[in-house]
């Protein structure tokens, strides 16, 4: 177990905020984790788990212990002529486990290519896009209970995905580490294109039939060309959730802005897009010091160089205002703010 005192953690968050943290732990193997607990590295002080940092951001200087999780690999538990279930370590980098079941021709988790982070991480948020989320293929996680220093199994019912949640944002959050994560994907050609620009976008040469490589392919390409490389232009991705409203509040809604437009969830109510409602209030491409509102994507807030956590938070602050006064509704971040 590798611990290091006052540590930056700039190139430890896609914001690229420079803080830094009392300490700095890697986790590289299973036996850190006993290590860690015999240590007491953790009694009296609050700790943070992190992965790739790609959707949190640091409000300031960390007073604690950063839990670097680094456990790598990933194999083969199970499999049929139809299905497989692959283990995949809570270290390893999503989109490197996407292109590995793409290269071995195993679909379920093609529409969630090139999302950045670790595959630990992706659980915790229940990641998706294009009209697929983690949970549709997910089937098991290990994970280590930090306080009982035991190592616990969870299904799909009992880690309670939602939109962009799960138990670990509630009950568990961080009370666990996320150790692997086993995802239940299919051998046999199985495609999603139920998000409709992307179905679009896939057939629009009907001479051409979708495999598994072309659908992650356009996927790649859909967001390279609408999302800043967090490389180039540092950003955490979506800052805020869409929100929900109900039926009566989006008629009136309709009323007065008549292009907007919403989903229908199961239960009646509307998701609206955050980003409409960000662009509408006039914040898209909007740049106050060193960070800004993408000027290609309204839902992401970006450091332009050197803004601090707190920078982005004010500029958050400002537009979650202006959005409840213009609209009346409410905009909660995606983005997980450590103090
Ligand atoms: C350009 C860009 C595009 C993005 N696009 C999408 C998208 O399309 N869809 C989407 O859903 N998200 C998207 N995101 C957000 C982000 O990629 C995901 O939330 C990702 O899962 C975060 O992974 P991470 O390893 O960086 O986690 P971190 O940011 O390090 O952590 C996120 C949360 O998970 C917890 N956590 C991390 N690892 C563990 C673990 N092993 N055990 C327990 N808890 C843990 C942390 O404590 C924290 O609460 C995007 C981000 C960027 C920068």
């Amino acid at each position: 177990m590798e611990i290091f005192k006052n540590y930056s953690l700039k190139n430890y968050n896609s914001f690229g905020i420079d803080v830094k943290a009392n300490y700095f732990v890697n986790i590289k193997t299973m036996s850190d984790l006993t290590k860690l607990t015999q240590s007491k590295l953790l009694e009296g002080k609050k700790y943070f788990i992190l992965g790739a940092g790609s959707d949190v951001l640091f409000a300031n200087d960390f007073n604690g212990v950063i839990l670097n999780i680094e456990l790598k690999g990933m194999h083969i538990r199970d499999y049929n002529d139809d299905e497989l279930i692959l283990e995949v370590y809570a270290g390893e980098q999503w989109h490197n486990f996407v292109e590995t079941c793409v290269k071995n021709g195993y679909h379920g988790v093609e529409n969630l290519a090139m999302i950045p982070g670790k595959v630990g991480a992706a659980p915790v948020q229940n990641i998706g896009a294009y009209g697929a989320e983690q949970c549709d293929v997910f089937w098991k996680l290990k994970a280590y209970n930090i306080e009982s220093n035991a190592e616990i199994i969870l299904n799909k019912q009992e880690c309670k995905f939602g939109y962009r949640d799960s138990i670990f944002k509630n009950k568990l959050k961080d009370k666990v580490i996320i150790t692997s994560v086993e995802y239940k994907l299919s051998r046999k050609e199985k495609f999603n294109f139920s998000y409709k620009e992307l179905d679009k976008i896939i057939h629009r040469f009907p001479w051409v039939k979708p495999d598994l490589q072309y659908v992650f392919n356009t996927i790649c390409r859909i967001r390279n060309s609408k999302l800043p490389n967090p490389e180039i232009l540092k950003n955490a991705g979506s800052f805020f959730k869409n929100p929900t409203v109900s039926n009566y509040k989006f008629q009136e809604l309709k009323k007065e802005f008549p292009d907007i437009s919403g989903y229908e969830l199961k239960n009646g109510n509307i998701k609206l897009s955050a980003a409409y409602l960000i662009e509408k209030a006039g914040w898209k491409g909007k740049r106050i010091g060193d960070t800004g509102v993408y000027d290609k994507h309204a839902l992401i807030l970006v450091n332009y160089g050197n803004a601090s956590g707190k920078d982005i938070l004010s500029l958050s602050d400002k537009i979650q205002d202006s959005i409840q006064n213009k609209f009346g509704v409410k905009l909660e971040k995606e983005v997980i703010v450590v103090e």
